[in-house]
């Protein structure tokens, strides 16, 4: 499962995306279907199915962490952002291997569809 999973192989570097950060447990990377000006994939490394899969405290803290750290960088933290996970087939998940979306640099609406 892990082999063939779409993000474990863009994690593994075999499928090319554009990476803005690294860590020894995460990578973030740029999605391929931009919903913002700033549309940015955070992800474990190790694979985790979904949220619900989550079985500690700390890796979605870090994720986070590591999104505002990229909000930063991107010059979108001071005018805001928005960090979703979509979980399974009501939250919209089509890969089911943990993220957290970092979207900006354009209004949001609210609520989602
Ligand atoms: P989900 O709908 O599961 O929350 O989000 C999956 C996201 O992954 C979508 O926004 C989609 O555009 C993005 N995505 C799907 N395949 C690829 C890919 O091969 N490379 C990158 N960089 N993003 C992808
Ligand atoms: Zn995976």
């Amino acid at each position: 499962m892990a082999n063939s999973c779409l993000f474990c192989r863009i994690a593994r570097h075999e499928i090319p995306s554009t990476v803005v950060a690294e860590d020894e447990r995460l990578m973030a990377f740029r999605d391929v279907h931009p919903q913002a000006p700033t549309h940015i994939l955070i992800i474990p490394k190790a694979h985790v199915d979904s949220l619900n899969d989550v079985g500690e405290f700390d890796l979605v803290g870090r994720m986070t962490r590591m999104a505002v750290a990229i909000a930063e960088q991107e010059g979108i933290a001071r005018r805001g952002y928005r960090t979703v996970i979509n979980t399974n087939a009501d939250g919209g998940q089509t890969v089911f291997h943990l993220h957290l979306h970092l979207l900006g640099g354009r209004s949001l609406g609210w609520p989602p569809g």
